[in-house]
């Protein structure tokens, strides 16, 4: 049904290698778009751009840091230059150091701040520059319900989402006049390695709290970035869309 709804655009997924990211990855790709999949490891996004390349676009792998300046900086030059543009920003690279306040260390702190918050901050700079000159695109930031509500064990990792959808706002308000959207996407509890670990105990308080009574899966938060990538949310922006079966309603 929405075959095609990003036919011949071109995005950059963060942390397209695993979980939510390669989900996203296969949702544009099989939506029309172009990708460039970014990961720490290349062997990793490479799988992921190999698979996409499957729906019959074109599909870069790119090995970076998200929080380095100078390696998105570096990537978006070269997504441009190589696939022709940048319509699609996805912010999904994110890690969690989980620890108690009392016991959470200065580096814990800095390095969930550095990846998930200034991470995102790098690349929505570095693509809005290409994006406000052509007067279009969409930025989507993969933010967390705990930056809404909290979670004990995660103040970095809350801190860090929170400033996301805070970043999420100024920028769209910013960008708007040139006709960059910036979105963000909430998601609750999600199938991946990031859960996986998860104590039995842990996970059945978790779905005690979710009213849908189950864990997402990745697609249910790809479907929401195809959505706020293509033109269906064209009078969207600086939105926060949660997708936890509803959570944090
Ligand atoms: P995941 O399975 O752990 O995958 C994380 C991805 O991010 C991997 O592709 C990883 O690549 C990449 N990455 C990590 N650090 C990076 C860095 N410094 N630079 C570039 N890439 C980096 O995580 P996920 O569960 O899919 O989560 C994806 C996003 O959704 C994150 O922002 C997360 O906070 C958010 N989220 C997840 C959940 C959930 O329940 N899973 C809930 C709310 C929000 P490498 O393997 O190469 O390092």
């Amino acid at each position: 049904m929405r075959l095609n709804v990003l036919q011949e655009k071109v995005s950059i997924v963060t942390g397209g290698s695993r979980g939510i990211g390669r989900a996203v990855v296969e949702a544009l790709a099989r939506a029309g778009s172009h990708v460039a999949v970014v990961a720490t490891r290349e062997d990793g996004a490479r799988a992921a751009a190999e698979s996409a390349a499957g729906h019959g676009v074109k599909t870069m792998a790119l090995a970076a840091d998200v929080s380095d300046p100078a390696d998105a900086d570096r990537i978006v030059q070269t997504v441009t230059e190589e696939l022709g543009g940048l319509d699609v920003l996805v912010n999904n690279a994110g890690i969690t150091r989980d620890g108690l306040l009392l016991r959470m260390s200065d580096e814990d702190f800095d390095r969930v701040v550095a990846v998930n918050l200034k991470g995102t901050f790098n690349f929505l700079r570095a693509a809005a520059r290409v994006m406000v000159k052509k007067r279009s695109g969409s930025i989507i930031n993969v933010s967390s319900i705990v930056g809404l509500i909290g979670n004990p064990g995660q103040t970095n990792y809350a801190a860090s989402k929170g400033g996301v959808i805070a970043l999420t706002k100024a920028a769209a308000k910013e960008l708007a006049s040139r006709k960059v959207r910036v979105n963000a996407i909430a998601p609750g509890f999600i199938n991946t390695d990031m859960t996986a670990d998860l104590a039995e105990g842990t996970r059945e308080a978790a779905l005690t709290m979710i009213p849908l009574r189950e864990f997402g899966h990745p697609d249910h938060i790809a479907e929401a970035v195809v959505f706020l990538a293509s033109s269906r949310s064209a009078y969207i922006t600086g939105h926060v869309l949660n997708v936890d079966g509803g959570m944090a309603m």
